[in-house]
């Protein structure tokens, strides 16, 4: 079967399309019998997943879509190393050392070359290790002022699903503020409001997913300082900075949010959006390494002695992280800053454009935090549309541009946000306007009828 399989595929009549797996039917949700032409079943894959639509159109992830063949080379070279086995692969390792050295350094910790922080697979991971940190620092303390510690809870702004989970699976009250019209982000004083003895942490985003904006990290830490001031409670803060850890540091170097402020303890980052990294890469850095719980870590071999680690995961691909480190030395610091700058360029170009056609309201005009921009329907307008029909329509011409309700309490402002990363150029923001000029154009002379129900659901109004 073999041979003439080979003696087939040497012939110049061979074509996969023609071969039997290309022809028939193929089984899809039991295991073939037999195994078919790599060739022809690599083909048959790769066709299945255009249908996914293309990364670079995709304007809603803030995840990195665009990769360099070196990247590519650096990945495909690291394919069998094990991010775990820090014995048999010491120098993947060490990478990972370097990449939290420079992340603690770029974020300002006191101590950056001795302090402790890890690669994960996203921010997610990175976001349950942060959590847990801060749940056992807060245990400790109470257990040894003989209190109890059956009741921790972390004070959030509208957050990723992350912290839900967090909460979720490490039983942990979540107390989120909600989102207010005229008051979408955590304040000091709604912090203030929901913490008590036993608040493990507070966690500010640094680059909240809803409205790419930024919350006051400052503030809520000058709150807290108040606060432990008059009634002694010391208070941690985790900053979730999935995308703006990439972001700030390069572009908006006034802002104060990491580590030159005490009272920060952690902070997590998305090595796979702004880091510029391909997908499974996150990190988590702590301020020194004293405020990483001893318990929490495990010991691993590693060339004859030990390394502390701290994960979910055991056997993890190590790819990502040697990209990360080719990242940081490839781009260095200005690097970072052109590309981020970049794309705060074509966002707030985005938003003006989006803005002069009148019938929107800005939600970010895609200055001073994330690249990117968000905007409503202006209220009480009705252009023939919504913002669903809206992303729909302009799916058609590929691009794909998030459409969605905030969360609570401001559930009936519908929003629609584009997110820009790098791969992206002022010529492709130009013709994404221009298809969204010719989309509007279609609703005005084709308007959507929505039932009242729906219209009441969100569709029109915020
Ligand atoms: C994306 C994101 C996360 C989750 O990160 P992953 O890397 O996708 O796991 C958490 N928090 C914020 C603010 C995010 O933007």
């Amino acid at each position: 079967m073999a041979i003439h399989f080979i003696r087939d595929k040497k012939q110049s009549v061979y074509d996969p399309y023609s071969q039997d797996a290309a022809v028939k039917p193929i089984p899809k949700y039991r295991l073939p019998e037999t195994g078919s032409d790599p060739e022809v079943v690599t083909d048959l894959i790769l066709d299945e997943l255009l249908l996914d639509g293309n990364a670079k159109q995709n304007l809603a992830t803030f995840c990195q879509t665009d990769v360099d063949r070196y990247i590519h080379k650096i990945m495909d070279r690291s394919i069998d190393k094990n991010m775990i086995d820090k014995d048999e692969y010491p120098q993947t390792a060490e990478i990972e050392m370097r990449c939290v050295a420079i992340l603690a350094d770029l974020w300002h910790s006191p101590e950056s070359e001795t302090t402790i922080g890890c690669s994960t697979t996203g921010s997610s991971e990175a976001a349950m290790l942060g959590g847990l940190a801060l749940k056992w620092q807060w245990r400790k303390k109470r257990q040894a002022e003989g209190k109890p510690t059956d009741k921790p809870n972390i004070i959030t702004g509208p957050v990723q699903i992350c912290w839900h989970k967090f909460a979720r699976y490490f039983d942990v009250e979540i107390r989120e503020i909600p989102m207010e019209h005229g008051r979408l982000l955590m304040t000091p004083e709604e912090v203030l409001k929901r913490v008590d003895e036993n608040t493990i942490g507070v966690v500010p985003t640094f680059g909240v997913t809803f409205t790419c904006q930024y919350e006051d990290v400052k503030a809520v830490a000058d709150a807290l300082d108040r606060l432990q001031a008059e009634k002694g409670l010391d208070i941690p803060i985790h900053v979730d900075a999935a995308s703006g850890g990439f972001i700030a540091p390069f572009c908006q170097p006034e802002i104060v949010w990491d580590f030159q402020i005490p009272r920060v303890k952690s902070i997590n980052a998305s090595g796979h959006k702004y880091g510029l990294s391909p997908l499974g890469v996150g990190w988590v850095v702590w301020r020194t390494e004293h405020d990483l719980p001893e318990e929490l870590i495990f010991r691993v071999n590693y060339l004859g002695g030990d390394m502390p680690t701290f994960a979910l995961n055991f056997s993890r691909p190590g790819g990502q992280i040697v990209a990360q480190y080719y990242n940081l030395l490839r781009h260095g610091f200005q690097g970072y800053r052109r590309i981020q700058q970049a794309c705060l360029d074509h966002g707030a170009y985005i938003a003006r454009e989006v803005e002069k056609l009148g019938m929107f309201e800005l939600l970010y005009d895609g200055k001073g935090a994330l690249p990117g921009a968000a905007w409503m329907l202006k209220e009480g307008i009705d252009p023939g549309f919504n913002l669903y029909d809206l992303s729909d329509k302009m799916r058609s011409r590929g691009w794909q541009i998030a459409s969605y309700s905030l969360p609570a309490d401001a559930q009936d402002m519908v929003v629609q946000r584009v997110l820009i990363r790098h791969g992206f150029s002022h010529d492709m923001a130009e013709l994404m306007i221009t298809d969204l000029k010719r989309c509007i154009e279609y609703f005005t002379e084709n308007p959507v009828r929505h039932s009242l129900a729906e219209q009441e659901a969100g569709g029109y109004h915020h």
